[in-house]
């Protein structure tokens, strides 16, 4: 696989889901399946956010650096930017973001979901914590899912956050598919893809990252491109 495809600078491999979203094509037909199996259930699984580009990652990257979109702690409260050196800032975006050219969204793989049988139409999903746990209007279907990856019987798809190593926070919402996105963690390399980020003159905190690239290397980024392997092989 091209290193252009698993960092988001392609987009001629993707096909229509519900536009404007857009996913590979192998996964929008098991995402298709899975949807009808939700649909019996009593869910209506829908897509939030599925393919982003490098282009994309990179604008969510620089409004949170700014501060100009909201840097939110464990608890799913807003940071105050002036209360934090550079340094934490860039771990606090990374808790919730990935750096652009190291997103699973780039790959076509992955996808956050929802149940829009469960909110009222219009309903802004927010994607936070209290949506999908327990009392949460999505915490139904997420435990539907959870049956589903238990019983390795979900079309291919699972959690690559689903345990709290401390990096990256366990997004619930965020679904994998594993036969894509096994492929697409190989091709990713850690030099690769600083090279890639040192090409990006816009990359706000680029000095930051840069100084501390082992360590957000190895807390944020393998955490995230190695999921898929582990969880395959357990
Ligand atoms: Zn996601």
């Amino acid at each position: 696989m091209k290193f252009t495809q698993v960092t988001g600078h392609d987009d001629t491999f993707l096909v229509d889901v519900t536009p404007p979203h857009r996913l590979h094509p192998d996964v929008a037909a098991a995402f298709g399946r899975l949807q009808q199996r939700a649909r019996q259930a009593g869910f209506d699984l829908q897509p939030a956010s599925c393919f982003r580009s490098f282009d994309r990652q990179l604008a969510i990257w620089n409004a949170k650096a700014s501060g100009t979109r909201p840097v939110l702690n464990e608890q799913g409260q807003a940071l105050a930017r002036e209360q934090h050196s550079d340094w934490e800032w860039v771990q606090a975006i990374l808790r919730w973001s990935a750096l652009p050219g190291a997103s699973r969204h780039h790959w076509g793989s992955d996808l956050d979901v929802y149940d829009a049988a469960a909110v009222a139409a219009g309903y802004a999903v927010q994607l936070t914590p209290e949506e999908v746990d327990p009392g949460g209007p999505f915490a139904p279907l997420h435990a539907w899912l959870d049956q589903q990856i238990a019983r390795n019987d979900c079309e291919g798809f699972f959690r690559p956050y689903a345990i709290d190593k401390g990096g990256i926070a366990p997004e619930r919402w965020h679904l994998s598919y594993a036969p894509l996105a096994a492929e697409c963690e190989r091709s990713l390399q850690a030099e690769a893809l600083l090279q890639l980020l040192r090409q990006c003159d816009t990359l706000a905190l680029a000095p930051v990252i840069e100084a501390h690239w082992q360590e957000i290397y190895q807390r944020f980024i393998t955490p995230a491109v190695a999921a898929c392997n582990q969880e395959v092989g357990r």
